[in-house]
This record gives C-alpha cells, structure tokens and sequence, in this order.
C-alpha cells in the first residue's frame, strides 16, 4: 500500500487521551449493563416530529436533487435574518454558507483563515476534535491553557503572546464546551483587539448560543471592526435537538464566504435539500420552540449544582450555560481519568475525565446534563459521596 498522507494520518496525535472511559460505557452498554451515561453533549430528547414531517413533505415535494450548493436561498436569508436580529450586525445571504454541521463548519473556517502549516490558536480545555480539526485544515494546532481557578477564561496576555509569535487565527468557543462558561464582555473585546493588532482571524463557535443561563451572549462579530475578520460557527444540532441532520453555517465577510463555496464545491458539494427545508421550518418555530428544547439543561444544571452546595469535597467551575458542568475533583487526589474509570467501574456512572477536553481540565469531569432529572441528581449525588471516600483515603 502506498504512503497514506500525513495530512490524515497526523489528524490524530494517538493515545486515548482519556476517551478509554466512553468507550468502556459504551461496551457495558452493549453487554446490556445499565449504565448512567453522562457523556456525549446529545439531548435525551429526539427531534420534534413537526421538523420530522417538514423533512418528509420536502423531500416527498422532490427536494431530493443536488441542492443550492451555498444552501438554499430561503435559509441562507433565514439565518441572516436571525444573526442580524440577534446581533445588530448587517447581515445578508453573501454573509452566509449552509454547511453539513458545526463540525464541518469549523473545518472549512480553518481552510478560509490558515495557510497550510500556520499557527491556529484555541483555547484548552477545548471541544474535543478541535485539535484533529486544526490538523486536517493544514494549520499546525497550538493550545494556549487556562486555569481552574480563573475558571478557565483565556487570560489575554497568554494569548496574545502565543499570537506574537505569528498565527493566522484564534478558535474560541462561548458558550463553552466542556466547562459551561460564557465569556464575559471584556474578555471577547480583550481577545477582539488581540485579533485586530496582530490580523488574526477570529473563529467564533457559537453552537450553544441558545443556551445561556444567566447573562447574554455577545457575539464577538458585532464588536467595532470585527464583522470582517470574524467566521461565526453556527449549529442546529443543539438548539433544535437536530444532532443527526447535520445542519449548521459559517458567517463571515462576503470575500470569504464566496471563497469557501469554492471550498464546499469540492468537498461536500451542499446539504440535502429536505434536511435544509426542515432547518427552515425548525427557524420558523421561534424562540419559544428554542428555550423550550434549551430548559432541560437549565433546569438539571440548577437541580446538580444544589447537591454539589451540600459538600465540600467536589466544586463546580462557575459557568451560566452549554448542556455541561465542569467538576473540579482535585481534592480527592485522583486524576479525572481514574476517578472517571473508578466510578463507572464500581456505580456505571459514565463521566467524561477532564483530560479528554485537554491538560488544562485535568482533575476535573465534565458532567453532561443528558439524562432524566431524577437519575442525574441521583448520579450526582453517587459521584459526591465516592469523592468523599476517595478524599479519606487520599
Ligand atoms: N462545537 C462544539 C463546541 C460542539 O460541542 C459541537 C458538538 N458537540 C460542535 C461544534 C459540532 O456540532 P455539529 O457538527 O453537530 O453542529
């Protein structure tokens, strides 16, 4: 066989880096052992079947054929409505490419901001195929770590000291996956005006925008000037429990979406028709439909955050949105890791090890708030009082 090409095979740097765990849950699973997983950022609910039919009709309409490759004209309105009524910011189909998802979406931003083999800047602890993503888009991935104790908000000297040393773009993610935080004001323009004085692109993944708990989300694409070197991901997967459709979009400045439709014409040649006029339909429902699939997570995190009150040994990283709470289980001695394959081993209750999310979370668990409310307090509650006995022993 010949060579398969660095570019695939460097995607991934090996080791499990801490996914050992998921992947155990998940062989339990199959062996048909209960285990509460509380894992994988997927709602425990389905998509709503009004969004279903929608898809249905559409496709039974015979939008079935190669669609608009930017997307179809009424999404890409729809969501330039939806950014410009968000955001304040002029916004306008030009300013808009349908994509396959977040994820693909982020891949192809990193194509439009980085020359091969130019640094990408992203934060630690980051979403977990950030890293493999920078890769396969040809940019050399370079983390800039935070702190727990700063709960994990990227300290803007670090970052602009990893940008003076050259960089094309910087990755940031508010609300954040794993930890929950939104970025306050004063960061995004901190980290706006890194960008502006050292020409980065920013790379805004906005896919929990929908999910703030207190506060507001401020997109850093409205801050003075940044309307043109900003590439905003956005998702449906999460807002409209649309995971599997795979449905989401990049904003950007006119040149770099025109650009990056030249990207999509070889790649993904566009999204099916059907699953684009079910993304329109699903917009069409309003915020009510939004907050409605978005609750859940508030209301568990709420219910979590009242168990972690009642002991001392587990803190929870202060955070106002996303589907996730970041533990800090450091008093317990232990790593994430093997507190995470501890717990799952002797109560099958699957979190993720801090580690999986990079070196910053490490002694930490992400907590996902994807089960009923009444097995996630319980699990909770179980994860505590093992931490409890892991701090005696300790
Ligand atoms: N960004 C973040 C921070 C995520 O957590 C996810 C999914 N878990 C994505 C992007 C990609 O989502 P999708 O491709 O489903 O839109």
């Amino acid at each position: 066989m010949p060579e398969i090409s660095p570019r695939l095979t460097g995607i991934n740097e090996g080791g499990d880096d801490g996914w050992g765990v998921f992947y155990k849950a998940r062989r339990m699973k199959a062996d048909g052992i209960d285990v509460t997983e509380l894992t994988i950022g997927e709602h425990d609910i389905r998509t709503d079947p009004a969004i279903l039919d929608a898809m249905h009709a559409a496709a039974r309409g015979g939008h079935t054929g190669y669609a608009m490759i930017p997307g179809v004209a009424a999404l890409r309105q729809r969501v330039a409505d939806r950014i410009r009524n968000r955001t304040g910011v002029a916004t306008t189909q030009a300013n808009v490419l349908i994509t396959p998802g977040g994820q693909a979406g982020l891949f192809a931003a990193h194509v439009a901001a980085c020359p091969p083999g130019r640094r990408a800047l992203y934060i630690d602890p980051y979403y977990a195929t950030y890293p493999g993503t920078l890769r396969a888009a040809g940019a050399q991935a370079v983390a800039i770590p935070t702190r727990s104790e700063d709960g994990f908000l990227p300290d803007p000297a670090a970052v602009d000291a990893a940008a003076a040393q050259g960089a094309a773009s910087l990755l940031i993610n508010s609300p954040n996956n794993p930890t929950g935080v939104v970025y306050p004001d004063t960061t995004l323009r901190a980290l706006a005006d890194i960008c502006t004085d050292r020409d980065l692109w920013l790379i805004s993944d906005e896919v929990y925008d929908t999910q703030v708990w207190q506060g507001t989300h401020l997109s850093p694409r409205a801050l003075p000037g940044m309307a043109d070197r900003t590439l905003v991901i956005g998702s449906m997967s999460k807002s409209h429990a649309m995971t599997g459709s795979r449905i989401g979009w990049i904003v950007g400045p006119e040149p770099a979406i025109a650009a990056l439709i030249d990207l999509a014409t070889t790649t993904t040649y566009g999204v099916p028709g059907f699953i684009q006029d079910a993304a329109l339909f699903a917009l069409d429902q309003g915020t009510a439909f939004e907050a409605r699939i978005a609750e859940p997570f508030r209301r568990r995190r709420d219910a979590v955050l009242d168990v972690i009150a009642r002991q001392q040994i587990v803190r929870a990283i202060p955070s106002s949105g996303a589907m996730y709470l970041m533990l800090d289980i450091r008093a317990t001695g232990l790593s994430g890791q093997d507190f995470a394959l501890h717990l799952l081993d002797s109560h099958r209750i699957a979190v993720m090890p801090g580690e999986s999310f990079g070196r910053s979370a490490a002694g930490h668990l992400r907590v996902a708030l994807t089960v009923a409310d009444d097995r996630l307090v319980q699990a909770v509650e179980t994860l505590c009082a093992f931490a409890a006995k892991a701090a005696i022993s300790a």
